[in-house]
């Protein structure tokens, strides 16, 4: 593995399939598109923003290079070929499984509706599975801060067209906006007992612990996208353990929209001993520097995690896995079928010896 990757199977449960574009990609897309890349986007091969040194103006900062990143992206070709980089790139790292933010707000913004937007992703996707082996499922996402009758618009969307590849609703943007309640409606709207079963929603990360206990008590939600904050609240710990919560834990994200100014003061560890589902993502990854990769060897090398413990991380990820039961015990046997990093395999036995 490159860069001192752990040689574990990994699974990446949270991630915005538009927070996965290369620069390299929006190069190559502004190509093909005819239009320019933004001005001061892209330096020495990375994403850079604007940061005025406050938390506000750094977020501020991220949210316009998201923007103008993405802005390339104009047809259907270009969600096929990020879909299929992304799944590539996290295959090559040892990564089984995938479970993807997709947003029926950005595929309109792109000018494709969301059958034809999924058409696209589900092309990238069956190219990157038949030539690596690994799986995905999507989760559709409605944008917190564009309020409550647009997501209840993307949650009509999402159960109006059932995908087998589509099973979970979830909601991303910014926390502060709105009270979680208005979003009940939505969560209602897209549930289906057999199409679309599962949810998820941001919480804890911008907004304190309050946020995490409303999105799983109001929205009847066990997982949760982040929930870093609740670490500044040990009963709200107890109680999410008690529910066997699973927090989706993306490290680089917290540390580059500062969450937390550092490794030493990050939950990731604190989290694992107390016996949450820790579950790790990359969120926007080529935004933030990082790969699902590079999340789990942090995890070896700033927190201590071991591979067996890591391939744990895996397991609790591939049990809560918004997948089919059959789904579930095909990844379940590759977690399983891999070998303990430790542990080099016996030489082959030549035949005829023995
Ligand atoms: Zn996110």
């Amino acid at each position: 593995m490159k860069n001192n990757i752990p040689d574990v199977p990994k699974a990446d449960m949270h991630v915005h399939l538009e927070g996965t574009i290369s620069p390299a990609m929006v190069e190559k897309l502004a190509k093909r598109n005819g239009i320019s890349v933004p001005a001061g986007l892209i330096r020495d091969g990375k994403f850079i923003w604007d940061d005025d040194g406050t938390p506000a103006g750094n977020l501020k900062g991220f949210v316009k290079a998201y923007d103008d990143a993405t802005g390339v992206m104009k047809c259907a070709a270009d969600y096929a070929d990020i879909t299929y980089d992304y799944l590539k790139r996290s295959a090559d790292e040892g990564c089984i499984y995938a479970e993807i933010f997709i947003s029926v707000d950005h595929g309109k913004m792109v000018g494709l509706t969301y059958p034809e937007m999924l058409d696209a992703i589900t092309k990238g996707y069956e190219k990157a599975k038949a030539e690596t082996g690994i799986e995905a499922r999507f989760i559709s996402t409605c944008v917190r801060h564009y309020g409550p009758q647009a997501a209840l618009r993307v949650a009509r969307t999402t159960h109006d067209n059932p995908h087998p590849l589509v099973t979970g609703f979830g909601m991303a943007g910014d926390e502060n906006a709105h009270a979680v309640a208005d979003f009940k409606p939505a969560y209602d709207a897209a549930y289906d007992a057999a199409a679309l079963p599962y949810r998820t929603a941001h919480a804890g990360e911008a907004a304190g612990p309050q946020s995490v206990r409303e999105a799983r008590d109001i929205l009847d939600i066990r997982r949760f996208g982040h929930m870093v904050r609740a670490i500044d609240d040990p009963l709200l710990i107890d109680e999410q353990k008690n529910i066997n919560a699973v927090p989706e834990v993306c490290v680089s994200s917290n540390l580059a929209l500062r969450a937390f100014k550092d490794y030493a003061s990050h939950p990731l560890r604190k989290f694992f001993d107390a016996g949450l589902k820790v579950v790790l993502g990359s969120d926007d990854p080529t935004f933030f520097g990082t790969s699902i990769g590079q999340e789990y060897q942090i995890a070896k090398q700033h927190f201590g995690f071991s591979d067996d413990e890591l391939k744990a991380i895996t397991r609790n990820a591939i049990e809560e896995a918004f997948v089919d039961d059959a789904t579930r015990a095909r990844l379940l046997a590759r977690l399983d079928a891999a070998a303990p990093a430790v542990r080099k395999a016996p030489p082959k036995k030549k035949r005829g010896i023995d």
